[in-house]
């Protein structure tokens, strides 16, 4: 079983090392204990009906078994696909009916509504304790089970998109997408199995799922394992911790924190920050506080990561760093590479890249050329020493009056300005310019005003850029991942011209 092999073979032999250690007076987890309850889990789906291939559907709370119950399915030969718990049940009758799985493992509290649309599926249960039928059923089985074999071109994962730009897509990963990633990252940040990894990622998303999880597997590295961001756990967890990965979310709450500083993180040795773009204001503030620069980098559900800062060598604010040994990166706009310093959509190549999105081949046909180049659908730079910046998504480019408006552009700008917190700048439609530039600001106390920010950019960028409208708020819409909803600002002030 080419993921599960790989994953387990830093921990031959240490079986009785942690894995996991957690709050609150709960017992360490061993790797032998992670990969005997896995073991456990694939008896129990392959009892119940699950062949190699099938999807195992899964929306639970963050727990130990939840992370068995991935290793479990990938043992099984199936698929695992993990779904957003903060996913409501019209959705989830949605990726149900896409994604036709074998078996839906969920919180028993929604038992009653998934059966109702699980269409013929088993449904078992996990709650955020860790037990369940699903847990029963595993525990009437022997360990020892061995992994069904699969090859690296096999599907180890269907992991759906965070949404942030249209209705989900399901990206089919394969086992040596995983795998490859993973070593990849685990050499490029030199993890160890003296490494201890603060998680407090959900493990429904690439980031939490196989960033964190998978390379904390391939070094023999312990995890503290933590069901969700809470700043008191993460300092008390900082104190015997070397690394950390986290949303830019994460390091802005824990800069609110006086008790951030250097002596508290005189153990950690990397801070990592990706899944939404880290302001710079926030990375020279973490510098100053801790001494550390964090080190930023950039992936997708389709492409796992794809560039990183480097480990040693300078880690560039506002950049996402170099790509990632393995991994071909083009700047492409209208149908040809652009030269350095210019911007353009981002394409990525290499073992990282999916195999389609499922059940979705004309999706695919689009974004995923015939020669491995996949389209991120992300603007971005790379510069003359090589660092590739990100400038905001396709979908979120202004046309105002013909001209392209960069949104991040504008965005750094706002934030530049006293009393401004951040900023999401967005094109809503107007009946002369096609679409017209908002900004939405947060803003500190009574810091600043619409007349204000408006006057502060008119010598600062040229008109075309400037917002027609500036809206000011407490606060930005935001998924769990940190990422703006840029999607929903165009629609809370869609009819603001019309
Ligand atoms: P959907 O594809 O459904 O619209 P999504 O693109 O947000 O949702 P994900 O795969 O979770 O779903 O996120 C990938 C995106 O996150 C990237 O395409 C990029 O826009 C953004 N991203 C990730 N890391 C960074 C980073 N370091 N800086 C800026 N953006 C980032
Ligand atoms: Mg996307």
């Amino acid at each position: 079983n080419h993921l599960i092999s790989r994953l387990r073979r830093a921990s031959l032999g240490r079986e009785d090392a942690v894995f996991a250690m957690r709050p609150g007076g709960l017992p360490d987890i061993t790797f032998d204990a992670l990969f005997g309850g896995a073991e456990r889990m694939a008896a129990a789906l392959v009892t119940l009906g699950v062949v190699p291939g099938d999807r195992v559907a899964v929306q639970v709370e963050k727990t130990l078994e939840a992370i068995e119950l991935y290793l479990g399915t990938v043992m099984a030969g199936a698929v695992f696909l993990p779904l957003n718990t903060a996913y409501t049940s019209n959705e989830i009758a949605y990726f149900l009916r896409d994604a036709t799985p074998r078996v839906v493992v969920c919180d028993p509290a929604r038992e009653a509504e998934i059966v109702r649309d699980a269409d013929g599926a088993r449904v078992m249960t996990l709650d955020a304790e860790g037990y369940g039928s699903m847990i029963e059923a595993a525990k009437g089985q022997a360990a020892g089970f061995v992994p069904v074999a699969r090859r690296g071109e096999d599907l180890a994962a269907i992991l759906y998109t965070s949404g942030t730009t249209g209705r989900s897509k399901g990206a089919m990963l394969s086992h040596d997408n995983l795998s490859s990633n993973s070593e990849v990252l685990r050499d490029y940040w030199q993890f160890t199995d003296e490494d201890v990894l603060i998680h407090a990622l959900p493990i429904f998303h690439t980031h939490g799922l196989f960033v964190a999880t998978n390379v904390a597997l391939l070094s023999g590295a312990s995890v503290i394992f933590l069901p969700r961001f809470d700043v008191d756990d993460i300092l008390d967890a900082m104190r015997r911790a070397t690394v950390m990965m986290g949303v830019p979310t994460f390091y802005t709450r824990l800069l609110d924190d006086p008790r951030i500083d250097r002596d508290r993180v005189a153990n950690m040795r990397l801070f990592v920050s990706g899944s939404a773009p880290l302001l710079v204001e926030t990375h020279e503030r973490w510098e100053q506080r801790t001494g550390h620069r964090i080190l930023e980098r950039y992936g997708m559900t389709e492409t796992n990561m794809s560039t990183s800062n480097p480990y040693e060598g300078e880690r560039r604010a506002g950049t996402v760093g170099f790509p990632l040994p393995g991994v071909e990166l083009r700047v492409m706009d209208k149908g040809c590479e652009v030269a350095p310093g210019e911007i353009g959509v981002l394409e990525v190549r290499g073992p990282n890249v999916f195999k389609g999105y499922w059940q979705m081949p004309q999706k695919t046909a689009e974004e995923l050329r015939p020669d491995g180049w996949f389209i991120t659908g992300d603007l971005g730079y790379v510069d003359t020493d090589g660092y590739v910046t990100i400038v905001g998504r396709a979908k979120d480019l202004i046309i105002s009056g013909g001209f392209n408006v960069y949104p991040k552009e504008i965005e750094g700008v706002i934030d530049d300005l006293s009393g401004v917190l951040e900023s999401a700048v967005v094109g809503v439609p107007h009946p002369d310019l096609g679409e017209a530039v908002i900004a939405v600001v947060v803003h500190q106390g009574k810091g600043t005003s619409q007349e204000a920010i408006l006057d502060a950019m008119s010598d600062k960028i040229a008109r075309f850029k400037q917002p027609k409208y500036v809206a000011l708020v407490e606060e930005l819409p935001r998924n769990t991942m940190g990422k703006v909803q840029k999607k929903a600002l165009r629609e809370t002030y869609v009819n603001l011209f019309s």
